[in-house]
């Protein structure tokens, strides 16, 4: 499937994805955008091989035999895989089906006001991944950001004041990132949205609200 993204993920989050350093729900967008796009994917990959390279060059040091069998062990009760996967499903790349447990009519929505509906996804508590349902047409409340937030789009599009985002975008904001995204086209849109700390309402309704949505 051919599609044409153009908001992609920085070499920053590439890296740390690779080096398993990133909190779980930043990790699952990262993930998500990277089954979706081959071009980060093929950075990734140039990371790693770099890494490997490394690795190669190095002395090797000298393991203990306790070490090894440890680490045999680990190995050989590590669970083996689920063998049942969830049908492949449209809008949600395989990472996201295993947090929702299935396929979009699977997820547990929760009404957030104004047609716009949310399901907060199982991670660490150190960033929350949440999908959104937007519809069409919607304007999002404007906001600043304490954190970053990553936001993916699985279906239709939005825009704000960073440009368009369609399937497989990204957008990265940080906390000197202030934006009011308006649901754009016919469809509605769904994203995955990561945030590593509580948004900054500018409108005195969202506020009021942003305990019970936990946004
Ligand atoms: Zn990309
Ligand atoms: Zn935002």
């Amino acid at each position: 499937m051919t599609m044409t993204i153009r908001h992609h993920l920085t070499d920053e989050l590439i890296m740390a994805y690779s080096a398993g350093t990133l909190p779980e729900a930043v990790s699952l967008a990262v993930a998500t955008h990277l089954s979706l796009c081959d071009e980060c994917r093929a950075a990734l990959q140039a990371h790693e091989a770099v890494g490997g390279s490394v690795l190669e060059g190095s002395d090797p040091v000298a393991v203990s035999d306790a070490c090894l069998k440890g680490a045999l062990a680990l190995i050989r009760t590590a669970p083996a895989p689920d063998p049942v996967r969830p049908a492949p499903d449209p809008v949600l790349p395989a990472p996201l089906q295993d947090y929702v447990g299935g396929s979009l009519s699977d997820v547990a929505w929760r009404s957030a006001g104004m047609g716009v509906r949310q399901a907060v996804l199982k991670t660490e508590d150190s960033a929350t991944a949440r999908l959104l349902y937007i519809p069409a047409g919607m304007e999002m409340p404007d906001h600043g950001h304490r954190g970053m937030e990553l936001t993916l789009v699985l279906q239709g599009a939005f825009r704000d004041a960073g440009g368009y985002f369609g399937r497989g975008d990204i957008e990265i904001a940080f906390e000197d990132t202030q934006h009011t995204p308006v649901a754009e086209g016919s469809v509605d849109c769904i994203c995955l949205a990561v945030t590593d700390a509580p948004l900054k309402f500018s409108g005195l309704l969202p506020r009021l609200a942003q305990p019970f949505l936990k946004i």
